[in-house]
């Protein structure tokens, strides 16, 4: 069971499930919204969750570059994703 919402860098962003998709699942950062299809078993959703938090954790700080070093991608997500992690828990 997915949650009606998370927070990511501070910032409260929607979830919801749709039945009729073409992908696993998105993140629309101008609607604050990630949307995972509803087909997927727990696991799945739990993974797409967090692979759609992950890229929310990338656009919530600021402009976008096409490639990062790792050390410049760490640093990018680390803040946010240690906010997520402390309201969420992925366990059952
Ligand atoms: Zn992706």
């Amino acid at each position: 069971m997915l949650p009606k919402s998370i927070l990511i860098g501070g910032v409260r962003w929607k979830i919801r499930e749709l039945v009729k998709m073409e992908e696993k699942g998105y993140a629309e950062e101008d609607e604050l919204r990630i949307t995972i299809c509803k087909k997927l078993s727990d696991e799945n959703k739990r993974l797409i969750l967090l692979h759609e938090v992950l890229h929310a954790c990338v656009s919530c700080g600021g402009e976008e570059k096409k490639t990062y070093t790792e050390e410049e991608f760490i640093l990018r997500i680390q803040a946010p994703l240690l906010g997520f992690l402390k309201t969420y828990s992925f366990k059952d």
